[in-house]
Parts: structure tokens; C-alpha cells; sequence
């Protein structure tokens, strides 16, 4: 029997390969690598994409949300709620700035935090909240963000798992005051190497972030604010501009996969998906839950499928969280123990998903 790879990322970039090598030679031949018209173009193409004024091209999703962080002035003293069962980027770009990250368990169909949780964690060192769109689909923003206008919060998207996905017709990215996406190379819309961007609508921040990723200069040799270096380079800025062509058609892909897990697993008994009237995934991960996942996993395995458990030790189970040990998160605790993620990308064909099914399926006691 053949094996199914989980993301099998040399046959993804197999369609677009004469593509992506004329975006590298023109790199290479223009002899400009860092901050030049490719990062200039990449930067309009995807803010146009997710519908905001601005898009600012860093050196990796963590960095994104970290230079947002401090362009809102988030430091010591201050809080920014957080999912418990994220990837634990979220909580350390808060503790990067010396904040608090304020852990909200989320709702348990799916995995995204909501509102009144989000409302019992708010105290007067709040400053920001940050909603994660995991697995690909978005949070109930309409709610967040009102609760945050109320408060008189910053709302920070991490869309790192979610280029191109759609709350109520609008993309992630543009559903905050700002947001932080990845283009690691497994994400949606990944690279060839490390990348992120910054999205948002509002001046004075998209200024302070392209401050912040160049040293704090916006003029060579003046530096107004201590910055830093994260900045996506002229290669990744191209080889992202021939990837975001072909975003859409992927997703799609991906969508399709997703129906056909979905239709296939319908009462299998483990327990699949949850996709709310407001949300548009694009399926970044497909999670299901099994209190067998273990042994479901295991098994798996010697059906040759690859699975990836997303994520293994929630951030305040972590050992460089310990101030979070004691913390009552339980709901963090049994995703973390039930998560698995089956095989999904762009090039799994239908037959490696119906290989993915019957060998779940020939498992006694997924649910
Ligand atoms: C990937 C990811 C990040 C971090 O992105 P990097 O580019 O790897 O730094 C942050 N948050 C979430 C939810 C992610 O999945």
C-alpha cells in the first residue's frame, strides 16, 4: 500500500515550478534583495487581497504579531487575552513585549475563542485581544470586536492559519484593528523560507511597524524609535507574489478535500469539523477528535498515514510557561489529548483520501 504524506511540499510546488524559477532569476538578476519593488508589489497585491489599506512584509509570523504588539505600546504591566490551545507564537509574542498573555479556553466545537469568555477574563491591565482563526477559520469577530470597542481594546488577528478565509464575506485580515499572518512554508499561503506580514487599515500603526522592522528608521541612518531587523526579502516577496496567484484555486482544493473527509467520516462516530453559518475555512488543518486518538494515531500509522497532532502540550503546559503550571485550563488540556490532524493540502488526490478513510474507518473505536 502506498503511503499518504501529511503535506507532501515538493509536489505542491510542482505545478508552478516554471513560475517560481522566473521569480527567483528576476531576483537574482536585478541584483536587489532587501526591501525593493519585489516586497513593494507583494505588499499591494496582498493588502488589496484581504482588503486593507496596508500590508507589511516581515521576517515571520511571530515577528508580525510581536511589531504590532509594540506598535499598540503593549508592555510590562499589561494583559492581551489569548486562545489556551494555540500555537505557542501567540503567547510569546505577548511575552516578547513583556506583557501578560491572559489565556481564554475556547468554545469547543470550534476551537475559536468567543466573546463572553473573552468579557469574564477583561481586567483594568487589558490592553489587547488576540483571536487566533485556528485550523483555518475564523473567530466570531462581530462580537469580539464589539466587546473590544465597549472596553476600549485592540483587537490583533493571529490569521497566521487563515489566508483567505471569509467571516461573512470579508477576509481574514481585515477583521480587527490589525493583523499578524505567516508565511511559513506549511501555511496556506507559504513561502520558501520564513515570512509574515502585517495587515491593517490604519496609518499611523502600518507607519510605526515599517519603523519597527527596519532598525526604527524610516529615513537610512536616522533611527527615531529603538527597532528591529525582520523584513521579508526580495525572493520571498517574489516567490509569495506567483503563490498568492494561485491561493484561491488551493484553497479550493482544500475545500473540496475537506467535503469529501466530511461526507465520507458523517457518522463514523469520531467527532469532525464544526463550520459555523458566519465562517468561510479554507481549511488549513483538518482536526477531528478522538478520545482514542492515541491508539487511533498508532493505528493510523501502521496504515501508513501520516498525522500530525496540532498541538501536543497546550503554551501553559509548556516548561518556559511556568508560571501558567498551575493554571485550570482543562479544556486546553482534553483538546490536546484528542486533536489529530489528517493528511490535507492543495496535491492530496481523492484516492489518498478515501485511503485516509477506510484506514480510520477499519479502526475499532475512532470515537
Ligand atoms: C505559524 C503560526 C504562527 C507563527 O508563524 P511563524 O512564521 O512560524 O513565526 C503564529 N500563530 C499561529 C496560530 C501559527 O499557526
Amino acid at each position: 500500500m502506498k503511503s499518504v504524506p501529511f503535506l507532501d511540499l515538493g509536489l505542491v510546488h510542482r505545478e508552478i515550478r516554471g513560475a517560481l524559477d522566473e521569480a527567483f532569476k528576476r531576483v537574482l538578476d536585478s541584483g536587489w534583495f532587501i526591501m525593493g519593488p519585489e516586497l513593494e508589489a507583494f505588499e499591494a497585491e496582498f493588502a488589496a487581497y484581504c482588503g486593507v489599506k496596508h500590508c507589511i512584509g516581515v521576517g515571520n509570523g511571530l515577528e508580525a504579531l510581536h511589531l504590532l504588539l509594540r506598535a499598540y505600546d503593549v508592555g510590562p504591566g499589561d494583559e492581551v487575552i489569548v486562545p489556551s490551545n494555540t500555537f505557542i507564537a501567540t503567547w510569546l509574542a505577548v511575552s516578547e513585549c513583556g506583557a501578560t498573555p491572559v489565556p481564554v479556553e475556547p468554545n469547543p466545537l470550534t476551537h475559536n475563542i468567543e466573546a463572553p469568555a473573552i468579557a469574564a477574563a477583561i481586567t483594568s491591565r487589558t490592553k489587547a485581544i488576540m483571536p487566533v482563526h485556528l485550523y483555518g477559520q475564523t473567530a466570531d469577530m462581530d462580537p469580539i470586536n464589539e466587546l473590544a470597542r465597549k472596553h476600549g481594546l485592540v483587537v490583533i488577528e493571529d490569521a497566521a492559519q487563515a489566508q483567505g478565509a471569509l467571516y461573512k464575506g470579508r477576509r481574514a485580515g481585515s477583521l480587527g484593528h490589525a493583523a499578524g499572518t505567516s508565511f511559513y512554508p506549511g501555511k496556506n499561503l507559504g513561502a520558501l523560507g520564513d515570512g509574515g506580514a502585517v495587515l491593517t487599515s490604519d496609518d499611523a500603526i502600518a507607519e510605526k511597524v515599517k519603523r519597527l522592522r527596519n532598525y526604527g528608521s524610516q529615513v537610512k541612518y536616522q533611527h527615531d524609535v529603538a527597532g528591529y531587523n525582520s523584513r521579508l526579502d526580495e525572493v520571498q516577496a517574489a516567490l509569495l507574489r506567483v503563490k498568492l496567484g494561485v491561493l484561491d484555486q488551493w484553497n479550493g482544493r482544500r475545500k473540496a478535500i475537506a467535503a469529501r473527509y466530511d461526507r465520507m467520516l458523517a457518522g463514523s462516530g469520531v467527532e469532525l469539523p464544526f463550520v459555523p453559518e458566519y465562517a468561510d475555512p479554507v481549511w488549513h488543518l483538518y482536526v477531528i477528535r478522538s478520545r482514542n486518538r492515541d491508539a487511533l494515531r498508532a493505528h493510523l500509522d501502521r496504515m501508513r498515514i501520516a498525522t500530525v497532532i496540532h498541538y501536543p502540550i497546550p503554551p501553559h503546559r509548556q516548561a518556559c510557561y511556568q508560571a501558567f503550571a498551575g493554571a485550570h485550563l482543562p479544556l486546553a488540556d482534553q483538546l490536546a489529548g484528542e486533536v489529530i490532524s489528517l493528511p490535507m493540502s492543495p496535491v492530496l488526490g481523492d484516492d489518498e483520501v478515501d485511503q485516509v478513510v477506510s484506514a480510520l474507518l477499519s479502526f475499532d473505536g475512532a470515537a
